[in-house]
């Protein structure tokens, strides 16, 4: 047996879930341990039938089999020694709510601060043994398991081997890769990355660093191997601003609610078209998270051109509690935004259609799509029922966005630039393409089969 080894478990053929197993003679890490949206769904309906212990997605092959790792098999020292999680969306990290408290998870203070803002601002899921955070009866915000907070550039050990992160530029904020020295050679991971978006030039910096190390394996992204598209942020700020200009009556806007360069994106075309953003509470609480501790700077809920929309809901909840309290001038409802339409763009997705009848969008208005990530990333969007409540409002649908994802120049630049001796390729449902790309550029690539050990 190879002193060194890389096993897959998901985000192999297919976009999410990715959970791969880096063992190094004693030492087991596993690089992200995300929810695996795709295989979930065959089986799993929110919230008629969701997973309720982690026996159940065991059952069905989804989670790994794999000894001591489980809350339900909690006797004796873990059979992994930690995590390394890329970015918070789900698909890298979900599933950690399934490992014992034991395995400590290491992740960037952003990663950490927004993991956690989707925990306290949840209501559905599995039950409270498996809740990363909640909040206790006084109000105070409880986590209950080892998020441990790495700075990047900054080397640690982890299970004795030394590790670091590097910040990359995704969709969500403080995604970073990673690159791990291993007995055998260094191991980098990409996460998911783009060079397109407004912190390109943090991804470049990890491509050079990664190529320092010299590689002797690369586990990179594929996601939009058969989708690239050319676009940015900035070009994003520029149609929403003019889509924006050209509106009558109430701007509806629609994005993944953790992407916080999009809603600053969205504020900017507020300010300059002298309107203000209604974001949701969720969102609102997202951002609360990220500047009061000092992670987000561009705005702030106490900004200008700001406001939160309270949904009409059956009961309150801590979250929304403390959004009244902060920020309680700041909060709005659907009467109050149909006032307003006229000078308001509002976040709302599917959930948040119910407001529509109150609301009553004036003629002229617009719904702006800014969202096409892969559904199995973060599965916000149900688009055929969104459809159905724009076609009762009369809001035509305009769509502007830039992924999160490399495009296919961008992961030839990335493996070009760090020329590794194996290139494993993940979080792609085209790994045959992509290896042919690759394999004629004169790279050795890996299509990984789950459960079977790679040799650093
Ligand atoms: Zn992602």
């Amino acid at each position: 047996m190879a002193k060194s080894r890389l096993t897959f478990y998901g985000g192999i053929n297919e976009i999410g879930g990715n959970k791969f197993l880096l063992e190094d003679g004693s030492s087991r890490i596993f690089l992200d341990f995300g929810k695996n949206f795709g295989r979930e769904k065959q089986y799993f309906d929110e919230p008629w039938i969701t997973p309720r212990k982690e026996e159940h997605l065991l059952a069905l092959g989804i989670l790994p089999n794999l000894d001591r790792i489980y809350k339900k098999d909690a006797a004796g020292s873990p059979g992994v020694d930690a995590v390394l999680l890329t970015h918070p969306h789900t698909d890298h990290y979900d599933s950690i709510r399934w490992l014992r408290n034991d395995i400590p998870a290491h992740m960037t203070a952003t990663t950490r601060a927004v993991i956690l803002a989707r925990e306290f601002s949840g209501s559905t899921g599995p039950s409270k043994d498996y809740h990363i955070g909640d909040w206790t009866k006084e109000g105070g915000q409880q986590v209950y398991r080892p998020m441990e907070t790495l700075q990047p550039a900054k080397p640690i050990r982890v299970a004795g081997l030394e590790t670091t992160a590097f910040q990359v530029d995704h969709s969500v904020l403080g995604s970073v890769g990673y690159v791990v020295e291993t007995s055998a050679g260094n191991v980098a991971y990409t996460g998911d990355f783009r060079l397109h978006g407004t912190r390109g030039d943090d991804t470049r910096k990890f491509l050079q660093k990664a190529a320092e190390h010299e590689p002797a394996a690369l586990l990179i992204e594929g996601t939009h191997v058969t989708e690239s598209k050319i676009e940015s942020e900035e070009e994003v700020e520029r149609k929403v601003t003019k889509v924006v200009e050209d509106t009558r009556g109430l701007v509806v806007a629609g994005f993944a609610p953790a992407d916080m360069d999009r809603l600053s994106t969205f504020h900017k075309a507020a300010v300059a078209t002298d309107r203000t953003l209604i974001m949701t509470e969720k969102q609102a609480f997202m951002l609360h998270q990220l500047t009061s501790q000092g992670l987000f700077g561009d705005f702030d809920l106490k900004s200008k051109n700001v406001l939160i929309f309270r949904k009409e809901r059956a009961r309150s909840a801590r979250y929304l509690d403390l959004l009244q309290d902060t920020y309680g001038g700041k909060v709005v409802e659907a009467r109050d935004v149909r006032g307003l339409q006229e000078r308001a763009i509002l976040v709302a997705g599917l959930p948040d259609m119910l407001a529509m009848p109150e609301i009553d969008p004036a003629p002229g208005s617009v719904y702006i799509l800014s969202s096409s990530e892969p559904f199995n990333e973060e599965m916000e969007i149900s688009y055929d029922k969104l459809m159905e409540w724009l076609t009762r409002y009369g809001l035509p649908v305009f769509q502007v966005h830039a992924s999160g994802h490399a495009t296919a120049h961008d992961l030839r630049q990335a493996v070009e630039t760090i020329r590794p001796k194996q290139v494993f390729l993940v979080h792609t449902d085209r790994p045959a393409l992509y290896a042919r790309f690759l394999e004629k550029l004169g790279f050795n690539t890996v299509k990984p089969i789950e459960g079977t050990p790679y040799p650093v």
